[in-house]
């Protein structure tokens, strides 16, 4: 049998690797200095941590979760989202009692079983950031404009925020009627899954991404003329924040989020540079997530940005890193009493925080070792043949304008060591 990777999900090596490390870092690096520390939940939950609270009707938990039972009987899925896991977390650990605000944020993998594209995959990966124990609408904002900063960070620009208040679950009653008296005598001319949300959720009819099911939307009633006074409030001082943060954004009350458990203000980053698949990063207000768990609500909002639409955007945007990864020196033997020596000296270095690159193939021509520094984008080269050796000298080249200097061998390590600290 042929093995390969499971449709959807992919290996992850060479440059490519190398880029995503470098977007990673500056991602944690924006995420630390908002204050938010990380958090790591296990890659399987019981199937009730997702069941529960996204939503039955819901595209993750109607189709696309992994779902299996282990050796002991017990229904097992792999995360196909984070926000739930750490609700679970937040209410085992007791997080949610501390008395004071925290900030978490996660970069994980997630599965869903979906129709892979480009931009959609089965195994794609998460950074999300989660705000809990503030109810306030400066803390919306602020997670707002910490995506916001993490694009930015990386030179994205091109996307609109797009903000809204889908209420209070206790308000929203009034507006599901209203929607489901629009769309009652529409039924026939939306697809079969928006058919089945009508009853429950229809709601998540606005959010279906099939183009039938978006022109019958279009004229459908808006959320925000049902909101009561409290969410009014609370996405008016909203907009206020961003405003005063200098974040341009548009009120847009299509946004509605395709999961159950959001309420208040709900938000999505579009862009067009990724071609089909619009939402950069997306996320809101989950208060009464901790509901469903059968706790008191929880206080809470954050959101979450797919790496590989990331990565896809800054591709498009011709703005992906340059990988960083070169070494410091490329060691050149020739013949094999240098080969060992310079063998010694280079796991020495890098023992001590050097880069020094050498070859295992020992009987390469001068030429060709040169050809390979050069390859290596290291500065320096270090040449050792028998003459030098003889000579009790080492040649440091400069692989940039080919000048060279001849360094005692004796004193090779401690000159290696020295100019890389002066240096760096
Ligand atoms: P969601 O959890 O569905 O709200 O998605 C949050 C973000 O994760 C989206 O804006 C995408 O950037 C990303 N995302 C969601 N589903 C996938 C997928 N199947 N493959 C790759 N990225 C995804």
């Amino acid at each position: 049998m042929k093995l390969q990777a499971i449709r959807g999900m992919r290996d992850l090596y060479g440059e490519e690797m190398a880029q995503w490390q470098s977007v990673e870092r500056s991602v944690r690096e924006v995420l630390s200095r908002f204050g938010y520390q990380e958090f790591r939940t296990p890659v399987l939950e019981k199937v009730e941590v997702f069941t529960q609270t996204v939503g039955e009707d819901s595209d993750i938990v109607e189709k696309q979760m992994y779902v299996f039972k282990d050796q002991n009987e017990e229904t097992l899925a792999l995360r196909p989202e984070c926000t739930a896991a750490f609700v679970r977390a937040v209410i085992e650990h007791q997080l949610h009692k501390v008395g004071r605000p925290l900030r978490f944020y996660y970069y994980l993998p997630m599965f869903r079983y979906e129709r892979p594209q480009k931009g959609r995959l089965r195994q794609f990966h998460q950074f999300g950031a989660e705000l809990i124990n503030d109810s306030s609408p400066e803390a919306d904002a602020e997670s707002i404009v910490l995506l916001d900063a993490i694009y930015r960070q990386l030179g994205i620009s091109e996307y609109v925020v797009k903000i809204n208040n889908i209420g209070t679950e206790a308000s929203r009653g009034k507006y599901r009627d209203a929607l489901k008296d629009f769309f009652k005598d529409k039924l026939s001319e939306l697809c079969p899954q928006c058919q089945k949300r009508f009853e429950r959720a229809p709601m998540r009819i606005l959010d279906c991404k099939n183009e039938a099911c978006q022109e019958v939307a279009k004229d459908a009633p808006v959320i925000l003329d049902y909101l009561d006074p409290e969410s009014r409030a609370h996405h008016e001082r909203v907009q206020h924040c961003l405003k005063m943060a200098g974040l341009s954004f548009e009120v847009d009350p299509r946004i509605v989020r395709g999961l159950d458990y959001y309420s208040q203000t709900a938000f999505e980053f579009q862009s067009d540079l990724l071609g089909a698949q619009s939402a950069l990063g997306a996320g809101g207000r989950y208060d009464g997530l901790a509901i469903r768990f059968s706790e008191k609500p929880i206080p809470a909002v954050g959101w979450a940005l797919g790496m590989e639409r990331l990565m896809i955007a800054l591709e498009a945007k011709a703005a992906l890193p340059k990988s960083e990864g070169k070494p410091q020196y490329f060691f050149a033997p020739l013949g094999p009493e240098a080969f060992d020596v310079l063998y010694g000296l280079s796991l020495k270095l890098k023992r001590a925080g050097v880069w020094a690159e050498l070859i295992y193939e020992k009987d390469k021509s001068l030429k060709a070792q040169l050809k390979q520094a050069n390859k290596s984008q290291a500065p320096f080269a270090v040449v050792l043949g028998e003459e030098e050796i003889k000579k009790g000298q080492a040649v440091l080249r400069d692989m940039g304008s080919s000048s060279q200097e001849n360094i005692p061998l004796n004193e090779l390590e401690a000159h290696l060591l020295r100019r890389t600290q002066r240096a760096t």
